[in-house]
């Protein structure tokens, strides 16, 4: 298989033999716990390292390669927090009020250019420099003003409303760190200390394809027995969300020639291989002597339902994931074992889980223990503010619909079985909730 010299490695290469993990004691192919099979994953991947320069506003949704670090004072000047005076605190009094000359004015962009002297104050508006001898900042409400003249009351603190240069950010200070995926308030954070431009990863590359003969593409005529693809276009809008190059490579048929020749190609094209179906049982048997010429794959019946089986490795240089083929399992593995694993190797770190936290189930859920389950919720706020989750209705491994209905995961765990209206349950969000 040839090495794709475009895809880099970190210097401590972390891939090892898959085949090793055969000989771990707690290693059993056909029961492997959802955690157990996201650790594994986890030490074998290899993030991009080959780093580009973008332009700040195309740099919004891209992973910082460096540290972003601040060339300047944030603010730049003391200045002011509110419009009122500038005076100092050494001239007001505790006991009772003084009269102040106001000097001149200092507004946004159009500071004080004379001598601030003892017993004087200077107009200032809110992000006006504040002159050299002020260190406090009165506001106008809680002044009488009279022409040039401005009597302060008591009971002004020292530095009040007062924002201090470098307070936001000192020069040399890490503004922004490396690993992390850039948001509009860190796009405005960078373009506040005056850089044009960052250093980010180049995106990951990512092909596809799903692989049936019972499969067809929008646009073809489904013979008998044929239906159309859904799990690459849902495959291709989950990787567009993590911001991923994608290669869609279409529908490949359960032939072998055929499927060699797509994990070739896909192979030496990308970063990651990503596949579905062809992995079930009965399935998996000429998938898995083709993936054994080619490259390093284990085969995987996960203790999950939906989508128990997941084939993992690599094949050449590229990390494989050979999905389910049912639309709900391809999703479902997708989030729970690629998601993390796309975005650990785009150079995310740390790598953020998908939020998850308890709230109560107000449906019934039926659940035998033995296997986590991934059920369809609809996590929603009730008229008095407080948030429930409900199952979306069937819950089979085809049925599509409930993941479009789902904005969340009801994670049931190995153990649990049946759950009662009102029962606590774990809930991991997707999109869609807000
Ligand atoms: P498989 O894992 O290939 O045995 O497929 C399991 C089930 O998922 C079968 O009912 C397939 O028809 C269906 N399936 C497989 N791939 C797709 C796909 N790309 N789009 C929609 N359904 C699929
Ligand atoms: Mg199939």
């Amino acid at each position: 298989m040839r090495k794709d010299a475009s895809i880099e490695r970190p210097m401590n290469e972390p891939v090892r033999d898959l085949r090793e993990l055969s000989c771990a004691d707690d290693y059993d192919p056909n029961s492997m716990p959802v955690a157990k099979a996201r650790e594994v994953i986890a030490r074998f991947l290899s993030p991009v390292t080959a780093t580009e320069r973008v332009g700040v506003r195309a740099a919004l949704g891209r992973v910082l390669a460096e540290d972003v670090v601040s060339p300047l004072d944030v603010p730049a000047h003391d200045n002011s927090a509110m419009d009122g005076y500038a005076a100092r605190h050494a001239d007001l009094r505790a006991d009772g009020e003084v009269t102040l000359k106001v000097a001149g004015s200092s507004f946004a962009g159009a500071p004080f250019q004379g001598t601030m002297k003892p017993g004087e104050c200077v107009r200032i508006m809110t992000g006006g420099v504040v002159p050299p001898g002020a260190d406090t900042i009165v506001m106008q409400e809680h002044v009488k003003a009279d022409k040039d003249r401005v009597t302060i009351g008591k009971g002004h603190r020292k530095g009040q409303n007062l924002r201090k240069a470098g307070e936001d950010l000192a020069t040399g200070q890490i503004a922004l760190k490396r690993g992390i995926a850039l948001r509009p308030a860190d796009i405005g954070l960078i373009s506040s200390l005056g850089v044009g431009e960052v250093t980010v990863y180049r995106k990951l590359r990512v092909a596809f394809f799903s692989t049936g003969d019972e499969l067809v593409s929008i646009g073809a005529q489904p013979k008998e027995g044929q239906i159309f693809d859904s799990n690459r276009y849902t495959i291709h809008g989950m990787l567009t969300r993590l911001d991923c190059e994608v290669l869609d490579m279409g529908v490949v048929r359960d032939d072998p020639a055929l499927l060699e020749k797509a994990f070739s190609e896909a192979a030496s094209a990308a970063d990651v291989v990503i596949t579905s179906g062809g992995v079930s049982v009965g399935e998996a048997d000429f998938v898995k002597v083709l993936l054994d010429k080619l490259g390093e794959v284990v085969f995987w019946k996960i203790a999950m339902k939906p989508g128990r089986p997941l084939a993992y490795g690599k094949i050449g240089s590229a990390h494989f994931f050979g999905l389910p083929g049912n639309p709900v399992s391809v999703m479902v593995t997708f989030y729970q074992f690629v998601r993390d694993a796309l975005l650990q190797l785009s150079g995310r770190d740390p790598v953020p889980a998908l939020p998850t936290f308890k709230v109560p189930c107000t449906s019934t859920l039926k659940k035998a223990p033995g296997r986590t389950e991934f059920q369809r919720g609809i996590l929603s706020q009730d008229p008095a503010g407080t948030w429930t989750v409900r199952v979306t209705g069937e819950q089979g491994s085809g049925i599509l619909r409930s993941m479009s209905e789902a904005n969340c995961f009801i994670i049931l765990p190995t153990d649990q079985g049946n759950v009662a209206p009102g029962a606590l349950v774990d809930v991991q969000v997707l999109e869609g909730v807000i």
